[in-house]
């Protein structure tokens, strides 16, 4: 017996090894070595991934009277690229290392002084993590040590690359040598990946692999008005592959080059209470998170300071997700006034305008804008799922379990159908036959090797919410079936009618 634990502190091996194991995820071109910032998501990943954009796709389209959904191209006129300031200014600030030839984000390349009796006596690195600022101070001392300098050591204030001065910048130490000298001062770095369109390979050809979705439903604005009969304030929702050639892809799929975004626009008049819609929009998606299963005390809220936003945005929250790697954006909501608009209609000369019945003027809509990425939320729910349990089965034999407390909204296999032995016809033929019927609606698990409770375990690991089993009491008495229950691994006598109610209840 067990009772639902809370979820443990995993790992990222482990949440690796569980992907690969079981058929998550896999690395890109694994055959080839990898490439690395790309992955492969595997029959299971592939199920998971879809119940979450499904389920995003129905609360924010769907279900909603005032959202439209679009598909627009990856590929887009360069022009899209240039008004909307990608082009420019698209850019992280990167770093080389002329030793080692590593790069390095300069934003998360920490570096400190180091500081003995008022004195700097040199500079010591870390890149950024959970503990960065412990690992610049074991740094310091252990550079006064090594250097035996006698003297009080001030403990260290971490800065960032970004906010090296010039003469700092060669006597920080490279993270990938240790020795001072080889680390470049920061430069812009555009993300975006280029191509080009049709068979000219020069620059009148150049594309560009869409960086956010974003900017196609700026740019469809006018045709949804025209055709879709919405009226502010309303929105236009998206989903789909963007790319960033981001200079250091790390923590397996949280910050890839190839990944999946849910972006939603929504416009509202000029002079409607932003902030109040704002507002309205964090909590709408923090709600959602919980919904589909992602724990409460793993999410918080970061509002970025008003210093450091672009000029044309009213305010920006992230909803933060505390990750095996430290707590991190998961989804981005951004107040973004009505630049976007007003950027395509200056540039195409095409106005973005909307005519208002009751002032009878014409004005550009201002916009919020929840952004996020799907590969986010899939990591955040499979770590936050994970548990590892020790259990006693009825020889009272202990054993660990792992099982993935999934959402049933979002586990890859609804229900798995084992018939309690496979060489008796009767209980196989009856459980072919519920299989196939619950198969019509939700994705099911068909199982009839190994004892049962191996076959129950090997449901647990992949976040298989019920199994049923069809026993004999099944075919000669009620028709009834045993179901039990992942989490409480309790099990009860259930009618066929009843399990298509649970179903029907809890995956929506
Ligand atoms: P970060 O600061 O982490 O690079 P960002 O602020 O640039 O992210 P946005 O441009 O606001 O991200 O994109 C919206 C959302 O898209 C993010 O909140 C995140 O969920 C997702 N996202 C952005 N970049 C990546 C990436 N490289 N890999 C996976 N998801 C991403």
């Amino acid at each position: 017996m067990s009772t639902p634990s809370a979820p443990t502190e995993v790992s990222m091996e482990t949440i690796v090894a569980l992907c690969k194991r079981r058929g998550f995820i896999f690395q890109s071109s694994e055959i080839y070595g990898g490439l690395n910032g790309f992955f492969d998501y595997g029959p299971l990943g592939s199920e998971m991934k879809k119940n979450i954009r499904d389920c995003w796709w129905n609360d924010m389209v769907r279900r909603r009277d005032d959202i439209v959904g679009i598909e627009s191209s990856i590929i887009m006129h360069p022009k899209v690229w240039h008004a909307s300031g990608h082009v420019a200014g698209f850019t992280d600030p990167l770093v080389d290392c002329k030793v080692s030839k590593q790069r390095y984000r300069a934003d998360q390349l920490f570096f400190a002084p180091v500081v003995i009796d008022g004195k700097t006596a040199g500079y010591v690195s870390a890149l950024e993590s959970e503990s960065t600022a412990t690992e610049l101070q074991a740094a310091a001392e252990n550079f006064k040590r090594k250097k035996a300098i006698q003297g009080a050591l001030a403990p260290v204030e971490p800065r960032d690359l970004t906010e090296a001065q010039p003469d700092e910048i060669p006597q920080i130490p490279s993270p990938a040598t240790g020795e001072p000298g080889s680390l470049t001062p920061p430069r812009a770095f555009n993300m975006m990946f280029e191509t080009y369109v049709g068979a000219l390979r020069d620059a009148s050809a150049v594309a560009y692999l869409r960086p956010e979705t974003a900017q196609g439903m700026f740019v469809d604005f006018k045709n949804v008005v025209d055709t879709g009969r919405v009226k502010l304030p309303f929105g236009i929702a998206q989903v789909g592959k963007s790319f960033r050639n981001e200079i250091t892809p790390r923590n397996f799929i949280f910050r890839s080059r190839e990944f999946e975004q849910m972006e939603m626009e929504y416009f509202i008049h000029e002079d409607a209470d932003w902030s109040k819609c704002h507002k309205d929009w964090i909590e709408w998606c923090r709600q959602w998170l919980i919904s589909i299963g992602l724990p409460e005390s793993h999410l918080s809220l970061y509002d970025h300071p008003k210093a450091k936003l672009s000029f044309y945005s009213k305010g920006t929250t992230d909803i933060m997700f505390k990750y095996p790697f430290g707590v991190q954006e998961l989804w981005g909501i951004a107040a973004r006034g009505n630049y976007d608009l007003t950027q395509h209609a200056e540039a195409s000369g095409k106005p973005q305008e909307i005519f208002d019945e009751a002032t009878k003027k014409k004005f550009v809509p201002h916009v919020i804008e929840p952004a996020v990425g799907t590969d986010r939320i899939f990591l955040a729910a499979l770590c936050a799922a994970y548990v590892e349990e020790q259990v006693t089965d009825e020889k009272g034999n202990t054993e660990t379990r792992i099982v993935l407390r999934l959402s049933p909204r979002i586990a890859p296999v609804k229900v798995a159908v084992l018939p309690l032995l496979k060489n008796k016809e009767a209980l196989v033929g009856r459980a072919q036959e519920l299989y196939k019927k619950i198969k019509r609606k939700y994705t099911a698990f068909y199982d009839e090797s190994g004892a049962i409770g191996r076959r129950y375990r090997r449901q647990d690991e992949i976040g298989t919410p019920w199994c049923v089993t069809i026993d004999f009491d099944t075919i000669e008495k009620d028709g009834t079936f045993t179901l039990r229950d992942r989490d409480t691994m309790q099990q009860k006598r259930i009618t066929e009618d009843d399990l298509f109610k649970l179903l029907d209840e809890q995956v929506y």
